[in-house]
């Protein structure tokens, strides 16, 4: 069973602690081994007759080789052209043909990135543009809710207020936290039965993913943070997680994933603070009919 984050656990936050106000500096403007678009504005206005020769008319995106024709010359891309039978235009057969020559004029072309709206400022050969675009670092990221299987997709800004006004997730400010999960029926753990909490600190957003899950027949709880950004960004962050009781302490220590991979690649690296249920139970004190953990933590920025 699915179930929204937080339904299943009262989560209580005592969260405290400073967001030091370290800001991203200068995220836009890394190096790039790619010509930047100032410097060839000229050169692609003087080529929008050919893009507009290189557009699907189906589809309407660009055409990348193979490029095909019908016989009186009327191009589309080969994804529209292995879906339709006759030429969408003039309604002939299609046949088989490649149009070898607006491929080549193809080639010699240099393109914007896709996520040029997005704040993508580079500029690629016809070939690499592709390649390019599927690490694009302004390409859109996937929700990170976990379990919803959620569609939405954008930058972080949008994703934050889709997760607080369509998902309902808390979000804390500060670096330290003392998160509390309590559930009482424990013995039903159901895979997927999982909480999210957001924490803004040092002007970044960290998931803090709480979950009960079967390894093989064993069921665990696990905790760990994902970052929302790109992973050369996440790497410069550590965190630690610590949950016990009666004198005994589990301490996890890592650093934070990208939500660039997802939150079921990261939970089945087991890339996080891991608790056996028999444990938890343990940690929960009582009659271990109730869980009661207490997940303490820290995110802090490793010194450059
Ligand atoms: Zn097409
Ligand atoms: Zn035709
Ligand atoms: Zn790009
Ligand atoms: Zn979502």
């Amino acid at each position: 069973m699915m179930t929204p984050g937080g339904s299943n656990y009262e989560g209580i936050n005592e969260s405290h602690g400073a967001d030091y106000g370290i800001a991203p500096e200068s995220d836009g403007f890394r190096a790039s081994p790619y010509r930047k678009i100032s410097s060839l504005k000229r050169d692609i206005s003087s080529n929008t007759a050919v893009h507009e020769l290189l557009e699907c008319p189906v589809c309407l995106n660009v055409m990348y080789p193979p490029i095909h024709q019908c016989p009186n010359g009327h191009t589309l891309c080969s994804k529209c052209q292995s879906k339709v039978r006759c030429c969408p235009i003039c309604r002939h057969d299609l046949g088989n043909i490649r149009c070898l020559a607006l491929e080549r004029v193809a080639e010699s072309l240099e393109l914007p990135c896709r996520y040029q709206v997005l704040g993508c400022q580079d500029i690629f050969p016809y070939n690499d543009r592709l390649r390019h675009e599927q690490n694009c670092r302004f390409r859109p990221y996937n929700c990170p809710y976990a379990g919803a299987e959620c569609p939405v997709t954008g930058d972080i800004p949008f994703l934050m207020a889709h997760l607080m006004n369509d998902h309902k997730v808390d979000m804390h400010q500060g670096s330290t936290f003392n998160h509390r999960y309590v559930k009482s029926n424990p013995h039903d753990v159901e895979n997927a039965t999982w909480m999210l909490t957001i924490f803004n600190c040092y002007g970044y957003q960290f998931c803090l993913h709480f979950e009960a899950f079967n390894i093989g027949m064993a069921p665990v709880y696990m905790a760990f943070i994902r970052f929302m950004g790109d992973d050369q960004d996440a790497r410069m962050f550590s965190y630690t997680l610590e949950v016990g009781a009666n004198g005994r302490k589990m301490t996890w220590q890592g650093v934070p994933r990208s939500i660039r991979d997802s939150h079921l690649k990261v939970r089945d690296s087991m890339d996080g603070l891991i608790i056996q249920r028999n444990l938890a139970l343990f940690f929960s004190g009582g009659n271990r009919q109730e869980l009661k953990l207490k997940v303490s933590g820290r995110i802090w920025k490793e010194q450059a």
